[in-house]
């Protein structure tokens, strides 16, 4: 579905942030992206959706292409438009908004009479946030924030869902339940490309893992397998 070839992403000057990273995710799985911090993780996702450039940054070399398109040189509007969806780190939801006016912004992209079924979907996956959907999202717990940053961008009823350390400062419940919702949505037949500092959690949920280490592709394979590598135990899962 999602081929990257030689990608390479610099910010400035002098900033390298991928070199030469060549990886592909294959139809409705999960693709984790291990990396320590720095690594180029949030890069390599920006660059998928067209905003690495409002952030700074820009392609040096290698494309991106989904089913055989390339999707490199298009803007964010037109990859959103191709049903790839980017959830960013911190979760960033309208503050100011209702939690409603945030999954109404979300489905901004999605044919009016499928927008219905959009929001049907995603409070049949978060209840939650339909307990909440006069409250102003600013004031959810760091949790339901996650939930609805994912439910908004389901609201597209992406094919791809590109999202950005989605575990960054929850408690383990709350790790696990968006664990189980990941795994659900995948189950519905969307593709993830899961960027998390928890490798445990990642690869338990991915299919396939590839991990980054200063801007290049050090690993990459089955995801069970790299879980049983001694050298990602010992970096990335606190083996010895
Ligand atoms: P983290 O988990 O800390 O977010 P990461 O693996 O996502 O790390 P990136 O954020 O992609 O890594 O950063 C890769 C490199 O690019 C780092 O050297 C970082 O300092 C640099 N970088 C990231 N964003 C910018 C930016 N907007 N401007 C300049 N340099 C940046």
């Amino acid at each position: 579905m999602l081929a990257i070839s030689d990608l390479s992403a610099r910010y400035g000057r002098s900033v390298s942030a991928l070199r030469g990273v060549s990886f592909d995710l294959p139809d409705e799985s999960i693709v984790a992206v291990l990396g320590s911090n720095g690594a180029g993780k949030s890069t390599l996702l920006r660059a998928i959706s067209g905003t690495l450039g409002l952030h700074g940054g820009q392609l040096t070399s290698g494309h991106i292409e989904l089913d055989g398109q390339r999707i490199d040189r298009l803007d964010p509007a037109a990859i959103v438009h191709r049903k790839v969806m980017q959830v960013p780190e911190g979760r960033q939801v309208f503050g100011r908004m209702s939690v409603e006016e945030n999954l109404r912004a979300g489905g901004l992209a999605t044919e009016p009479g499928k927008r219905a079924a959009a929001r049907a979907a995603v409070l049949e996956l978060f209840p939650v946030l339909g307990q909440r959907l006069d409250q102003t999202a600013g004031l959810l717990s760091g949790g339901e924030q996650q939930m609805l940053a994912i439910g908004r961008a389901m609201m597209a009823e992406p094919r791809l869902l590109l999202l950005d350390e989605p575990s960054l400062g929850l408690a383990p419940q709350m790790i696990e339940r968006i664990g189980e919702v990941i795994a659900e949505i995948n189950g519905r037949g969307t593709a993830v490309l899961l960027v998390e500092q928890n490798a445990a959690m990642a690869l338990q949920l991915a299919h396939r893992a590839v991990v980054l280490e200063v801007g290049e592709l050090a690993l990459a394979g089955d995801a069970a397998e790299l879980a049983a590598s001694e050298d990602v135990q010992r970096l990335y899962l606190g083996g010895q």
